[in-house]
């Protein structure tokens, strides 16, 4: 059956309402808030700091490690506390979202640990993630070439839409989940998975879709970002 209508009433290359905010953890180097519709993420840096195990070091440049974390209430039905395959999954795949953005050069034998936790969660938590983090890296102060948007292209009742939310994941035809990352300055594409099947020739237009709405998530960031180095 054709999907004519979103169940929430938006338009086909709308996403949902977003809200970004910087410093939300005062214990962290640096952090931020990205809300999407109902998901919720929020984004902890600590480093650069030196790297233990001594070991596990790199001489010539700092690491950077990703932690995806969904808290236990984040969902209706409770998460099992813990690492699981798809929080690792997560986590790698953050990691390599942020790290063409992030240069750590200057950081030899240091971690720079990104931890992301979603507080709520209703799709598209892997995007939210990213965005927070992005803002919470630039808040630690880590030099960037780019802030990094990410947001899913879906296909869903043969429609390309923007920005799945969970009805739309579970859509009873079946749907399909493409997350993408980007680099909004060049729009260098720093992740792109795909959970479901589309066309090839969809495949253009739904790059295109992500593109603008990277464009539309990098305002929000920068405001944000903005907003708490303007009240210090
Ligand atoms: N979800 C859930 N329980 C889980 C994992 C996921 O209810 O253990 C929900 C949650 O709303 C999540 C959605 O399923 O946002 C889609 O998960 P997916 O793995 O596709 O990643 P996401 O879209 O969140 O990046």
């Amino acid at each position: 059956m054709v999907y004519s209508k979103r169940n929430d009433g938006r338009k086909f290359e709308e996403m949902r309402k977003m809200e970004a905010k910087v410093g939300v953890v005062k214990s962290a180097d640096g952090s931020a808030m990205f809300k999407i519709g109902d998901t919720i993420a929020i984004a902890a840096v600590r480093g650069p700091r030196d790297l233990h195990p001594k070991f596990m070091q790199n001489p010539q440049k700092g690491i950077l490690r990703c932690n995806y974390n969904m808290m236990s209430f984040s969902v209706d039905e409770r998460i099992r506390p813990g690492p699981s395959r798809r929080s690792r999954e997560i986590s790698l795949v953050t990691r390599n979202a942020l790290l063409p953005a992030v240069n750590l050069d200057e950081f030899p034998n240091a971690v720079v640990d990104v931890f992301v936790e979603i507080q709520q969660a209703d799709a598209g938590t892997r995007c939210a993630g990213i965005c927070a983090a992005s803002m919470a890296l630039a808040d630690a102060g880590i030099p960037m070439k780019d802030l990094i948007c990410a947001i899913s292209i879906g296909r869903v009742g043969g429609k390309v839409l923007v920005d799945l939310d969970k009805f739309e994941e579970d859509y009873e035809e079946g749907s399909t989940d493409m997350p993408v990352a980007m680099l909004p300055r060049k729009a260098e594409v720093s992740l792109l998975q795909l959970d479901g099947e589309i066309k090839p020739e969809e495949i253009d237009k739904a790059l295109e879709l992500a593109k603008k709405s990277c464009q539309e998530i990098l305002e929000i960031q920068k405001k944000a970002l903005k907003e708490k180095y303007q009240n210090e």
